[in-house]
């Protein structure tokens, strides 16, 4: 396919906000597309070079971009500079100096999709001295043989900002459509999406092998599986009613969550969104290497710091200090880390994801056997709702987050929040009893004391799963520190949209809009209902229409912004309406 074909095809839908003709603009694409290129289509439709644990970069900061408009236009930096300050999308203004440019179209042959992907992953591997003006020079000769609208994605292709408002769920609803003309198989590409986190790759095998290659799909070394989720109940005495009378509990560490795939003396570590993270845990990874005896394995675990002296584990803000880049192996020294593992999803050529826990569990001890650094997370089995309270008290008192109740028949549930697990949480009278993760999509300007910082709350929202949008539920204007501050404008300016998302439902306009990227943890006091945003927005039983909103919302945690997780991993609007129905139950047993 010719790359102006699929620019074209970018181009129809950001004019489209519905998404089933999204899916159906999608599904014609891959019809369109031949099996040896449908992968790269994937990835750049996802704005990325390879899935996220590749840890590929493109190393394209917005100043080159611009030079290299301005090279292959006939044009001076400032010239483009300018425009794009008015403009506010560097894609429009490659595509309004292509129009008009000085210099000969270079090329008239035109390039197809996988000689630009090509092209943009050797501009990602350039490095060493006169790399930028080398990557700068690549892709200005991208840029001078393309016509307007091939320069709009070239440009923001390698800076991270397609714009398309489409999310995986959707490609995979349009890769159901593509196959069978309707959306009955999204389920199975889902299955197979969740155990081996590369969209280019089921997309690819879905093309060419058919429905019969997914169906088959298996876990792969080295190829992370998309982790389950816990679920929540506000008492024991739910947990194990959801759990048909019999649960096990294990202790909740608040560390890294880790998942450890170890191949003879190969080990890769990947974090909760799947990036790879071997690098920081050295210890943990020469552990693997040494304490689990198997060949071939896939296991998961949290990570934290422990105080080898007094047997204590240390709180998350102790253990985050190791994301440092630096002096990693020194602190590995002062602050030796252990790794609870609470699942196994793989050994020597099996799989173990649709086994049930107990099963898994009785192969991780036996892995572990006589390990010390990699230990299996403490746990019972219980069938009363007094011994799983003493369990969780004893935890809390042992300065631990909590627990995790487990399902003893479920399979591990990849990619997906089910009750098979289910955790609680300490929790603070009068407050939520947990800390939501809110997607921020809009922010507001200083005032008053807060105008040298351009920084003066932010609109968040929450992500609703089914309709794979972003669902407005707080505005957050209280509690920043001057560095917060200071630190989210910054951020936030560099992806400031000109309008509303298309993946975002607001009825609440904020001073800047962003791109639904990043992620805030936040306590509130209560859930309340509120016509101001659109999170579960209803009819309500007076005719008016609401939605939920938060009261007293602050944000809380060491960092600001949670860099590990995903937009599409924070809380979602079902998980709202849930605390919301807990909350009027609480209420009513106080009474
Ligand atoms: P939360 O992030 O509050 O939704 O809680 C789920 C997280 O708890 C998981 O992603 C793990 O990182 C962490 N966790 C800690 N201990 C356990 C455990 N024993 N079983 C499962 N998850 C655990």
């Amino acid at each position: 396919m010719q790359f102006i074909k699929l620019a074209e095809y970018y181009d129809a839908l950001e004019g489209v906000s519905s998404r089933l003709k999204m899916i159906d603009i999608m599904s014609d694409l891959f019809k369109e597309s031949e099996p040896s290129e449908i992968d790269h289509i994937v990835y750049i439709t996802q704005g990325v070079l390879a899935p996220p644990f590749e840890g590929r970069e493109f190393g394209v900061a917005e100043k080159m971009a611009q030079e290299a408009i301005a090279l292959a236009t006939g044009y001076t930096k400032e010239n483009v500079e300018l425009d794009f300050r008015k403009s506010g999308d560097l894609g429009k203004t490659a595509e309004s100096f292509v129009s008009k440019s000085k210099l000969k179209r270079m090329n008239s042959s035109k390039p197809d999709v996988s000689e630009v992907y090509n092209s943009m992953i050797k501009i990602s591997s350039i490095s060493g001295k006169g790399s930028k003006e080398q990557k700068i020079k690549t892709l200005a000769n991208l840029v001078a043989s393309s016509s307007p609208v091939e320069a709009r994605y070239l440009i923001r292709y390698p800076l991270g900002q397609l714009r398309l408002g489409l999310g995986d769920a959707t490609m995979l609803e349009a890769l159901s459509v593509m196959e069978n003309g309707d959306r009955t198989l999204k389920e199975e590409l889902e299955k197979a999406y969740n155990i081996c986190s590369d969209l280019g790759l089921v997309a690819k095998e879905m093309k060419s092998k058919g429905i019969k290659a997914i169906k088959e799909f298996s876990v792969t070394v080295f190829k992370p599986i998309r982790p389950a989720l816990a679920e929540r109940l506000p008492t024991a005495e739910e947990i194990l009613e959801k759990m048909d009378g019999e649960c096990a509990v294990e202790q909740k560490y608040d560390g890294f969550r880790c998942q450890i795939h170890k191949k003879g003396k190969h080990i890769e570590i990947y974090s909760r969104r799947l990036e790879r993270t071997t690098d920081m845990f050295p210890d943990i990874a020469s552990a693997a290497l040494k304490e689990v005896h198997a060949y071939e394995a896939i296991f998961e675990g949290e990570a934290l710091a422990y105080n080898d002296s007094t047997g204590e584990f240390m709180p998350f803000q102790e253990t985050i200090q190791r994301k440092r880049k630096h002096g990693i192996s020194e602190k590995a020294i002062d602050l030796p880390l252990k790794l609870m593992a609470f699942d196994l999803m793989f050994e020597n050529g099996k799989s173990y994801i649709n086994e049930p826990y107990e099963k898994r569990r009785a192969k991780l001890e036996q892995l572990l056997e006589g390990s010390d650094t990699i230990k299996p997370s403490k746990r019972i089995i219980t069938k009363s709702a007094k011994e799983l309270d003493d369990f969780f008290s004893t935890s809390v008192t042992d300065g631990l987050e909590g627990i995790v109740a487990k399902d003893l028949k479920a399979p591990y549930v990849a990619g997906a929040r089910k009750f098979s697990w289910i955790k609680l949480k300490r929790s603070y009278q009068g407050e939520l009893s947990d800390t939501l993760d809110l997607v921020i999509v809009g922010y507001y300007r200083g005032r008053g004391s807060r105008t040298e910082f351009g920084f003066g709350g932010l609109l968040c929202a929450v992500y609703n799963e089914t309709r794979d949008m972003f669902e407005t539920v707080s505005k957050i204007g209280t509690g920043f520190t001057e560095e917060q501050m200071q630190e989210l404008s910054k951020t936030l300016g560099s992806i400031e949209q000109k309008s509303k998302p298309a993946r975002v439902d607001s009825i609440t306009e904020p001073d800047f809009w962003v791109y639904p990227k990043y992620v805030v943890t936040v306590k509130a006091d209560e859930i309340t209902r509120s016509p101001m945003h659109t999170c579960g927005i209803a009819i309500q039983k007076d005719g008016t229409k609401s939605g939920y909103s938060l009261r007293f919302p602050r944000l809380v945690g060491e960092t600001t912004i949670r860099r590990d997780k995903s937009p599409e991993e924070a809380t979602t609007t079902k998980e709202i309406e849930e605390l919301f129905s807990q909350q009027k139950k609480v209420r009513v047993s106080d009474k």
